[in-house]
């Protein structure tokens, strides 16, 4: 069975675009969460017009499709965890149209976000999403996985700047939904649903994405606090205030003290970091990093600076996440989602989590959406230290959940939250969910084992 399937799969697509090489499928059976499983063959999808063939073609001899973009998602989305065929996007590079007037891109799916944005910048204008691995992760991943970065806090997340996709379901049955305009009332909502389904759904084969233009002037507060608790609550104060800003990005005491190791420069005090940043015009974008900097003013504020230079910051915090590796031989990285009501609160539920499992807790993210990306840390190796750790991380959900959060802001469920998910989700919500997965793939192939509960 698997063999005549590889043969009609080359035979389809022609020489040097499937891999069946085991050092080959071993380096295609993994993404940034380190889990593994062995893919049958890597293939290289290069055309739209050759997608319904290829799942046709799988779906006639069962075997499960993984589709990759660069595979830095962190859940496992990306892991062939039931063999089959990994289809890589990699190739599928284009940068179809930028217009100007409409202010909309047109991409392939294996663009990455960074090529897109440098594309978009020559004519003054960006696209929101801009995950911290831009440099090396594609826009079909981005949508798979609705993906944030820093900026969502006044931008929205990739499910809100996209406008249209092309795309080919389990069936190998290709559509397009959406359009080339930025307002519709127009029905269901196919993109929508399609923005986030880890290619559980259907192959995104083109985007349609929503740009804006780039901010003339950009400027940043810094503000330095006690602890974890007061930082948070100056989040609290700055989000009542009416300037939204563009990112408010929180670092905790440990994270702080890595990310200045990381950053050479930056010595200081110990304490919880906020990074805030707006921008606009000019004129206005004074008084708005004034009226941002009076809301920072508070309790158990350390050091404020005003239209700081964060840049050597935000560079650490980029490498804060791989740096986390060294820290410690295993962590379990979370990106949970609060209500801005609940955030103080949560701090210190953190604290209490570290002191009773034992084990470090490193907390950074977007928190001007309640969003954080929480670390627990652990010696691999060690048996006991990495139950405690697992035992933490249900711990912690079960907080989030009970707080009235959510298990992913960017990340996703992938493999990793799949655990977690019965209890986040109501069960009509869930049965719902199975519906939807057979109405576009009546025989599981495509991303199976992904998302979706038992
Ligand atoms: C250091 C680091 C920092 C990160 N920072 C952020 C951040 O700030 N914000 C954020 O949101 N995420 C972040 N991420 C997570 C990750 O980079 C994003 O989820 C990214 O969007 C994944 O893109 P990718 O090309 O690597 O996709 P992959 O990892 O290859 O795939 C991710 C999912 O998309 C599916 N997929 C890929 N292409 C297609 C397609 N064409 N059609 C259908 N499904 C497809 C895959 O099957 C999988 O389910 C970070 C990751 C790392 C390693």
């Amino acid at each position: 069975m698997n063999e005549a399937f590889l043969k009609a799969l080359e035979a389809l697509l022609g020489p040097g675009r499937v891999l069946t090489d085991l050092p080959d499928r071993i380096a295609y059976g993994s993404d940034n969460s380190r889990r593994f499983g062995l893919p049958l063959a890597v293939a290289f999808a290069e055309q739209a017009e050759e997608l319904p063939e290829i799942v046709q073609l799988a779906r006639r001899h069962r075997i499960p499709i993984t589709p990759r973009g660069r595979a830095t998602a962190t859940t496992g989305a990306a892991v062939p965890s039931e063999g089959g065929l990994v289809l890589s996007f990699e190739r599928m590079n284009g940068l179809l149209e930028i217009d100007p007037t409409d202010r909309i891109a047109r991409v392939a799916p294996g663009v990455l976000n960074a090529d897109l944005q440098a594309a978009a910048a020559a004519h003054g204008l960006f696209w929101p999403p801009d995950p911290t691995s831009a440099g090396y992760a594609t826009i079909g991943g981005n949508l798979a996985c609705n993906a944030g970065g820093p900026r969502t806090l006044k931008y929205g997340q990739a499910r809100l700047n996209t406008l249209a996709l092309t795309a080919v379901d389990g069936c190998g049955r290709s559509f397009r939904t959406g359009a080339h305009v930025r307002k519709r009332a127009a029905g269901y909502d196919l993109v929508g649903l399609l923005v986030g389904s880890e290619g559980t759904l259907a192959l995104i084969s083109e985007a349609t994405l929503a740009l804006r233009p780039l901010p003339p002037a950009r400027g940043a507060v810094r503000a330095l606090y006690g602890d974890a608790s007061a930082a948070v609550a100056a989040v609290v104060r700055v989000l009542r205030q009416p300037v939204t800003p563009t990112a408010i990005e929180y670092l905790d005491p440990q994270a702080l003290a890595l990310a200045r190791r990381l950053g050479g420069a930056e010595t200081g005090p110990p304490g919880a970091l906020l990074l805030v940043e707006a921008d606009g015009d000019e004129e206005e974008l004074p008084r708005a990093l004034a009226r941002l900097s009076q809301a920072l003013t508070g309790e158990g504020l350390l050091e404020l600076q005003a239209e700081a230079d964060c840049g050597r910051l935000w560079e650490a915090r980029r490498k804060l996440s791989p740096a986390l590796r060294q820290a410690a031989s295993g962590k379990i990285n979370e990106d949970v989602v609060l209500p801005i009501g609940r955030l103080v609160g949560f701090a210190h539920r953190l604290e209490a989590l570290s002191a009773e499992w034992r084990l470090p807790i490193l907390s950074f993210g977007h928190i001007g959406d309640g969003n954080l990306h929480v670390n627990i840390l652990f010696e691999a190796e060690d048996r006991d230290e990495r139950m405690r750790a697992e035992s933490c991380a249900e711990a912690l959900m079960q907080q989030v959940l009970a707080l009235g959060g959510a298990l992913s802001g960017e990340h996703g469920i992938g493999l990793s939250k799949r655990p977690f998910l019965a209890a986040a989700l109501d069960p009509m919500t869930a049965t719902l969910w199975r519906e939807l997965k057979r109405v576009f793939d009546p025989d599981g192939i495509l991303n199976p084992g992904k998302l979706l509960p038992d």
